[in-house]
């Protein structure tokens, strides 16, 4: 199983949306682009909706299936590890092997002595063809990076036999995650642990590190888009190398997580990947559930209701639903509007302040961030919530495809 060029991530809570997706999707396919969809969702996403991995293969099989979607599509088990991979093997043919927990820890000497022994001929000056300055790599940096990653790319490669054992090597596509930790990898680092995927074998088609720069959930990048436009081109161009190095899998590209709303360097990764003929792998998650509240709000009436009634509970417990999201949020309490107000808003005025239009006067990332890591709300409102965005499926199934198509689609792929 071999993963095209370009693919994209589309999340989706509460398994509503496959249809409207799937429809952004194939309006790009209309225009000449090719993006394959890969419906993904972690097993912290089904905890907090009390969904299962079952939910999100019928998604997936249904809006194919109603659509005709002719083209390859995968189901992502996102951010898995040994202990949650399990309930996901009979519906996924995607993995994301979420090794970050395992950054850091312990490894047999054996291993160590088998990286040292290929990395060390590229101590001194490590030339990579396209970037004009050399790195320069010692043994302490040699040992610092084994001791940093080598442990999780082992990880990685015990949770990789596992489903391989049970699903067949190439029977699926293998990504390998790093990006929930607090520093990102460098270009220089990338390189290396591409080394200890050789050196474990690890198929993986897709790599997630963490980027330079803030890619809170929902919302724009915050960060220096300088620095970030030289270390994505230098990923770019270490991946190619050592995918002709180390013989990788030759179709093996970057994963950008928290991928949803980074409007500003759409153009910049758009611009290289297409500089440098390479692929992408987007991930987007909660921006299509955004999507169904603005529909809501937009709606009137009992919906407008309960989109508000939504804000409301998630200001009344703010500080419990941004706990777990505290490295991937910046929320100033203070300019969040009181629900009382929000209480006297229009549709428009509630869809505008949560639609991610950023130079609109009523644009609010607070706002909107609030909503975002809000959703268990609507969990827990279960079949009232659902039964109502059913009820008012045209509108919010239009704001998922607009938002994808015209907002993430158009800008990252320039068309
Ligand atoms: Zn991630």
């Amino acid at each position: 199983m071999k993963l095209e060029k370009y693919s994209f991530g589309i999340g989706d809570r509460f398994s509503q949306q496959g249809e409207a997706q799937l429809s952004a999707i194939m309006e790009a396919a209309e225009k000449g682009l090719e993006i394959v969809p890969v419906w993904n969702k972690s097993n912290r996403e089904h905890q907090n909706i009390h969904s299962s991995p079952s939910d999100t293969r019928r998604e997936a099989d249904d809006a194919v299936k109603k659509l005709q979607w002719k083209h390859p599509y995968y189901v992502d088990a996102d951010h898995i590890n040994l202990d949650t991979v399990d309930a996901f093997l009979p519906y996924s043919d995607f993995f994301t092997l979420d090794v970050a927990g395992y950054l850091g820890r312990e490894i047999p000497g054996d291993d160590l002595e088998n990286f040292l022994d290929i990395a060390d001929r590229y101590t001194g000056k490590l030339v990579i063809p396209g970037i004009s300055e050399p790195f320069h790599v010692n043994r302490d940096a040699l040992h610092a990076m084994a001791g940093k990653f080598l442990g999780a790319i082992r990880e990685a490669s015990s949770i990789y036999g596992h489903i391989a054992t049970r699903k067949g090597a190439g029977q699926f596509v293998a990504e390998i995650s790093m990006d929930e930790v607090e520093h990102p990898q460098t270009p220089v680092e990338l390189f290396f642990i591409l080394m200890m995927i050789r050196q474990f074998d690890i198929p993986v088609q897709t790599i997630a590190p963490k980027f330079t720069g803030r890619f809170n959930k929902g919302v724009d990048y915050a960060g220096d888009v300088v620095q970030f436009r030289k270390e994505f081109e230098q990923d770019l161009l270490v991946i190619d190398h050592a995918v002709r190095t180390f013989g990788l899998p030759e179709n093996l590209k970057l994963s950008v997580h928290s991928g949803s709303d980074k409007f500003t360097i759409y153009p910049v990764m758009g611009e290289l990947i297409r500089k440098h003929d390479k692929g992408i792998h987007v991930k987007t998650a909660g921006t299509t559930w955004l999507e169904e509240v603005i529909g809501l709000a937009l709606s009137g009436g009992e919906a407008l209701q309960m989109a508000k009634t939504i804000y409301a509970r998630a200001f009344d417990h703010r500080e419990a639903l941004c706990a777990p999201y505290a490295t991937v949020i910046d929320i100033d309490p203070d300019t969040l509007p009181l629900p009382d107000a929000v209480e006297t808003w229009s549709g428009e005025k509630f869809a505008n302040t949560l639609r991610h239009v950023p130079g609109h006067p009523d644009y609010h990332p607070g706002f909107r961030q609030l909503i975002h890591v809000g959703y268990k709300v609507a969990a827990d409102m279960g079949e009232e919530f659902l039964s109502m965005v059913r009820t008012h499926r045209e509108v919010t199934g239009e704001q998922v495809k607009t938002n994808l198509y015209e907002r993430h689609i158009r800008r990252l792929f320039g068309i």
